[in-house]
């Protein structure tokens, strides 16, 4: 199996968001990509700057970032004719990322053309930063590709920022994860996500599982549905019955705390997000936690509570 590792550039209304097209917010001036066999050897490169049709000129952030090179965008093919060519080449991999936007945007860019897709459903891919982040950090934090490339001390002998040197340096960062733990920290891309219950996606991972939903019309409906709600173990299939109910933390997210007899404490997360039609999904992880954990989902909870009492008395007592 080959990986694709792929960076793109883009450009946004230079006049700013009232402006834009909302159909394309960000357009792809430039494709850079690396491919790798499975022992992550390089295999082939591609890179093209792509003329803009949309917003012909710069906004300020894309000028910062290319105005390190002399781009030639009038000698550039346009987005329809380089694609059929980058995605043939593109054949049968599995894709790697810096994060978790570009194939988001590129199937974006594709819908406004009115190119068909040719990624499956789920779109499974590798976001080789929050890889590093699990294999060398906490899992939580977001490094630049330059700082991961510090922390590695990898020499820096060409310029950041273009989209092929940021697939290649990518590629050097993959070189130092094993296949094993690129396979087994896969990302679901949300670009598109399930429409129905029959499409939910369900993963497991070797300490979690996640589950993403259909769409509901509104966040409460998404939070009173039996499927988003429930708290099966994931390693009996069991459920496991909750200590502490779904209570929100925070404006999108939600957290409880559910027990199985057999194999402990279940930690369990939705995040609530909005698709471009306005209705919600709900992505949820349930893990298990040792009894620490456990007592301070307990205690966050609790806190949350006297925070919102304090704040009611507060107002009460100003009127
Ligand atoms: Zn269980």
């Amino acid at each position: 199996m080959n990986y694709i590792i792929l960076d793109l550039e883009w450009n946004q209304c230079p006049t700013g968001k009232e402006d834009e097209n909302s159909s394309l917010p960000f357009e792809i001036i430039e494709i850079g990509a690396v491919r790798l066999d499975e022992t992550f050897t390089e295999t082939g490169q591609f890179h093209e700057v792509v003329k803009p049709s949309v917003y012909k000129k710069l906004h300020y952030k894309t000028k910062e970032i290319v105005a390190l090179r002399s781009i030639d965008f009038a000698s550039a093919r346009t987005f329809t004719e380089i694609i059929p060519e980058f995605l043939s080449w593109c054949q049968d991999a599995l894709f790697c990322t810096w994060g978790p936007a570009d194939l988001t945007e590129l199937q974006r860019n594709l819908a406004y053309y009115h190119i068909k897709s040719p990624f499956p459903f789920p779109l499974i891919y590798f976001d080789i930063q929050k890889i590093f982040s699990i294999v060398y950090e906490d899992r939580k934090t977001r490094r630049s590709l330059e700082s991961a490339v510090d922390f590695l001390r990898l020499p820096k002998n060409i310029a950041f920022h273009n989209a092929l040197s940021d697939a290649y340096y990518t590629s050097l960062i993959m070189k130092h994860l094993t296949a094993e733990q690129v396979r087994n920290n896969s990302s679901v891309d949300y670009y598109r996500t399930p429409q129905n219950r029959r499409q939910e996606i369900y993963l497991t991972y070797e300490t979690y599982v996640k589950m993403v939903s259909k769409p509901f019309d509104t966040k409460t409906q998404a939070m009173k549905d039996r499927v988003v709600a429930s708290t099966v173990c994931y390693k009996c299939k069991k459920n496991a019955q909750k200590k502490v109910r779904w209570f929100p933390a925070g404006s999108r997210n939600y957290l409880c705390l559910a027990y199985c007899e057999k194999h402990g404490y279940l930690k369990g997360k939705i995040r609530l997000r909005q698709r471009s039609d306005g209705k919600y999904y709900a992505i949820k992880t349930l893990k298990a936690v040792s009894p620490e954990e456990a007592y301070e989902i307990i205690e966050k909870k609790e806190i949350i509570k006297l925070k919102r009492k304090l704040k009611k008395s507060f107002t009460n007592g100003q009127n």
